[in-house]
C-alpha cells in the first residue's frame, strides 16, 4: 500500500455509525465466567443485581448470546455530536520511524470528556433515564470516567454522585470543575458519608483513596438512595459492547479503503476501550474467517495480564461487589507512588481476560518513562497530544513497526488512541523535568496482592 492510496484522515459519513453494538461473546465458544455472589458462590441473577444496576443493562450484562444488539435512536444521535471519529494514517509517524509498516490510530479524545468512555457514559445514562430513575453514582479515578458520565448524565437531565479518589481530587482539580459544570457532584473517597468510607479512613488515616475503594462508596451509596442505580466505566460486559461502536467504525474505515490490519494494538485498563476495538475483528477470528494479532498494553507496574492470576475475585477493596473472574493482582492492590499513567485498576474484563487465556490475545506490560517517551515522539510529529494510557500503546506500535524495519515487512498496525492528554501535564512535567521513575513490583510486591484472592475454585 502506497502512503497515499488512503486518505491522511479517513472520515466516515454520520450514517456510517453503527446501528447495532456487536456483542463479541456470541462468538466466543469459551465464554468469559459469569459474576458470582460472594456468599453463596452461585452466578448471579437479574434480580439480585436489579437493587445495584439499571435494569436494561443487566440484560446485556448477562446476553451472552445475541450477536448484534441496536443502539437507541437517542443514543445514536448523541454520538452524531463527535462520532464518527476519524481513522487517521500515522505517515509522519512512518517517516520519522523509517519504517515499512502502516501504522493507523482511531482518535476517540475528540469530545470534552477527552476519551472513549463517553461511548458507554451515554449508554448507561440513557437505560437509566429510561428506567425513570433519578440519578446514578459512580467512582472515578483521574476523572475521565466521571467527566464522560457528568456529560451523559446532564445531556438526559439524571443526577449524577461522583466519588473521586482523594489524591486526584486534590491534585486534579481541572476534570474535578469540568463534571461540576455539567451539574455532577463530586466527593473524595474515602469520603465520611459512607459506612465503607468512614471504615477505611478509621483503618488508613491518611490513605489517598484507591478506585476499589471508590467504587465501594459508590455502590453503597446507590443502592441506599432511592431511585438510584451504580454505573462503571469499564470492566463489565456491558461496556466492552458499547465500545465495540469504536471497533465496528474502524472496520467500517478499513473496508472503504481495503485496509487489512495485520496487529491491532490498545491499552487497557479495565480492558474496555480495546475491547471494543477488537471485538468485530476477534468476531472474525473466531469464526474463522481471518486472522490478526492483538495485542493488549499494560503499565509494567500495574501487570494484570503479563503477571497477574486467572481468578475469582472482588472488584473492589470493600468487598461489596460481586466477584469476576479475570486476571487480576488482587483487589487489595495500588500500583507504587511514582506512577503516573492512568490503567491502575487491579483486574481486566472477563470478556478479555478469557479471550487472553485461550491464547487469542498477546499482551505486553511498558514502564512509564518509555511511554512518555513514545509520546513525545507522536505528538511532535502527529500532532496530537495523546493520554498516557493511549501512549502505551503508542509505545508498542512503534516498537512493531521498528521490527518490521529490521525484516523489511509491511505490515499494517492499527493503534486504539484513547484520548487526550490535555489534563495529564503533570505526568508530562515529571517526564520532561527527568523526574520520572520507573517501578516493577518485585514478585514479593505482588504476593501481598495475591494472598487476598479469595480461594474459589470454579
Ligand atoms: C479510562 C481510560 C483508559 C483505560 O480504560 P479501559 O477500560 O481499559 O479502556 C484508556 N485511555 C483513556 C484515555 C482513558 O480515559
Amino acid at each position: 500500500m502506497s502512503k497515499f492510496k488512503v486518505p491522511y484522515k479517513i472520515y466516515l459519513d454520520e450514517s456510517e455509525i453503527p446501528s447495532s453494538w456487536y456483542n463479541v461473546r456470541a462468538d466466543m465458544k469459551n465464554k468469559p465466567a459469569p459474576l458470582i455472589h460472594p456468599a453463596t458462590l452461585k452466578p448471579l441473577t437479574f434480580e439480585e443485581m436489579r437493587p445495584i444496576f439499571c435494569d436494561e443493562l443487566i440484560r446485556q450484562e448477562l446476553d451472552e448470546t445475541t450477536a448484534y444488539i441496536p443502539i437507541p435512536e437517542e443514543i445514536l444521535n448523541f454520538y452524531k455530536m463527535y462520532r464518527p471519529s476519524p481513522l487517521t494514517h500515522a505517515v509522519f509517524l512512518e517517516e520519522l520511524l523509517d519504517t515499512p509498516a502502516h501504522i493507523f490510530y482511531k482518535f476517540e479524545g475528540n469530545n470534552t470528556s477527552g476519551s472513549h468512555k463517553l461511548n458507554s457514559a451515554i449508554a448507561q445514562a440513557y437505560y437509566a433515564k429510561k428506567q425513570g430513575l433519578k440519578g446514578v453514582t459512580t467512582e472515578t479515578g483521574a476523572g475521565q470516567w466521571g467527566t464522560a458520565l457528568a456529560m451523559a448524565c446532564s445531556f438526559f437531565r439524571l443526577e449524577c454522585k461522583v466519588y473521586m479518589v482523594r489524591v486526584s481530587y486534590e491534585q486534579k482539580p481541572f476534570r474535578r470543575e469540568v463534571m461540576r459544570t455539567y451539574g455532577a457532584s463530586v466527593t473524595p473517597s474515602p469520603s465520611m458519608d459512607t459506612a465503607i468510607g468512614r471504615k477505611i479512613n478509621a483503618e488508613h488515616p491518611n490513605t489517598t483513596g484507591s478506585l476499589g475503594c471508590a467504587i465501594s462508596e459508590a455502590v453503597e451509596v446507590a443502592t441506599s438512595t432511592e431511585g438510584y442505580r451504580y454505573v462503571l466505566g469499564s470492566v463489565l460486559n456491558q461496556v466492552l459492547l458499547h465500545q465495540s461502536v469504536i471497533g465496528l467504525e474502524t472496520k467500517a474505515a478499513c473496508k472503504k479503503y481495503g485496509i487489512k490490519p495485520d496487529i491491532i494494538i490498545g491499552c487497557a485498563g479495565g480492558g474496555s476501550n480495546l475491547g471494543g476495538l477488537i471485538s468485530p475483528f476477534m468476531g472474525e477470528k473466531l469464526r474463522g474467517e481471518a486472522d490478526y494479532r492483538f495485542i493488549a498494553v499494560e503499565p509494567a507496574s500495574c501487570p494484570s495480564f503479563t503477571r497477574g492470576k486467572f481468578a475469582y475475585d472482588f472488584c473492589d477493596t470493600g468487598k461489596v461487589c460481586p466477584m469476576a473472574k479475570m486476571y487480576t493482582l488482587g483487589h487489595d492492590f495500588i500500583p507504587s507512588a511514582n506512577h503516573a499513567g492512568g490503567l491502575r485498576y487491579h483486574g481486566m474484563s472477563s470478556i478479555l481476560s478469557q479471550l487472553y487465556h485461550d491464547g487469542l490475545m498477546e499482551a505486553r506490560a511498558v514502564e512509564q518513562t518509555s511511554v512518555f517517551e513514545a509520546a513525545e515522539m507522536f505528538a511532535r510529529v502527529e500532532g496530537i497530544l495523546p493520554a498516557p494510557e493511549s501512549s502505551h500503546a503508542i509505545r508498542v506500535a512503534i516498537d512493531e513497526a521498528l521490527k518490521c524495519k529490521e525484516t523489511g515487512e509491511e505490515k499494517t498496525i492499527i493503534i486504539g488512541l484513547t484520548g487526550t492528554g490535555y489534563f495529564d501535564m503533570l505526568a508530562y512535567e515529571k517526564y520532561n523535568n527527568g523526574t520520572m521513575t520507573d517501578y516493577i513490583p518485585t514478585d514479593d510486591d505482588l504476593a501481598k496482592g495475591f494472598a487476598a484472592i479469595p480461594n474459589v475454585n470454579l
